[in-house]
């Protein structure tokens, strides 16, 4: 078994759509193994996505995180973060591939819905970040 850091994003936690995309991810076989909901502050933000500092879309990237809440959760299975970064679907949801998360619900690509981990190391780094072992029950 597989853990992945999944994100729901401002623009869904906005319009009501969080238990849509909670569907979308249980019938794929992912297991929400923690969650919650949480404001994040503009610091926060910028610690987590660190790795886009010198990118141009980061200034509003980050005013987009913290525009609404989001929710943040921890999900399990073989293979989760391919797994969750598949049906996610690509960045641009202009691109996504239909019946994926993006394709489905998102906006534009600052408006994306959901974040997942690209790789074991920030997987462990991201849940790490949000959860601490008392909150990851299985
Ligand atoms: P992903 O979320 O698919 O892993 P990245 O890690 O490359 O994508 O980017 C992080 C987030 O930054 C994206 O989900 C998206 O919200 C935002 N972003 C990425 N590229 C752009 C862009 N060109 N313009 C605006 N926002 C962007
Ligand atoms: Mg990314």
């Amino acid at each position: 078994m597989e853990r992945t850091l999944s994100i729901i994003k401002p623009d869904a936690t906005s319009r009501n759509i969080t238990g849509k995309v909670n569907a979308m991810i249980e019938e794929a076989g992912l297991r929400i193994v923690a969650q919650k909901r949480l404001q994040l502050t503009a610091a926060q933000a910028e610690e987590f996505y660190a790795e886009h500092k010198d990118k141009a879309f980061f200034t509003s990237m980050i005013e987009q995180m913290i525009s609404a809440p989001v929710v943040v959760q921890i999900l399990e299975a073989d293979n989760a973060i391919a797994l969750y970064r598949k049906i996610m679907g690509a960045t641009n949801p202009a691109i996504a591939e239909e019946g994926t998360i993006r394709k489905t619900f998102a906006l534009s690509i600052d408006k994306n819905t959901v974040h997942g981990s690209d790789s074991p190391e920030s997987a462990k780094r991201e849940i790490n970040f949000f959860f601490s072992n008392i909150e990851i029950v299985g």
